[in-house]
């Protein structure tokens, strides 16, 4: 949730010239709204990775891939449905060595 810094009202998103834009009723517009989305996904990220237990990384298939920590060559993955469902499935991989957790941007 994002707040107009003018008038204390929450922001809504709009699309201006094909671009989204955040907006408040007083007029004011946030144009860094490619700021504030990488932001929300980072704070998106961090809640995901929490709700993974050790009983169900057990159960996540492993696959072929670097972690950018340890270098180890294979990580526990699952997928996760992010905001809409009309976006793709996010990747998610968890180092099987260091438990390091990052997300597939590929
Ligand atoms: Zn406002
Ligand atoms: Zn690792």
């Amino acid at each position: 949730m994002l707040f107009c810094p003018k008038c204390g009202s929450l922001l809504k998103p709009k699309d201006e010239k094909g671009k989204r834009v955040l907006h408040c009723s007083c007029g004011f517009t946030n144009k860094d709204v490619d700021k504030v989305e990488i932001k929300e996904t980072v704070n998106k990220k961090e809640r995901e990775v929490e709700v993974i237990s050790d009983d169900q990384e057990k159960m996540l298939p492993l696959t072929d891939a670097d972690c950018p920590k340890c270098e180890h060559k294979k990580a526990h993955y699952w997928l996760v449905q992010t905001r809409a469902g009309d976006e793709p499935e996010t990747k998610f991989l968890k180092c099987q060595k260091c438990k390091h957790t990052w997300r597939d941007y590929s």
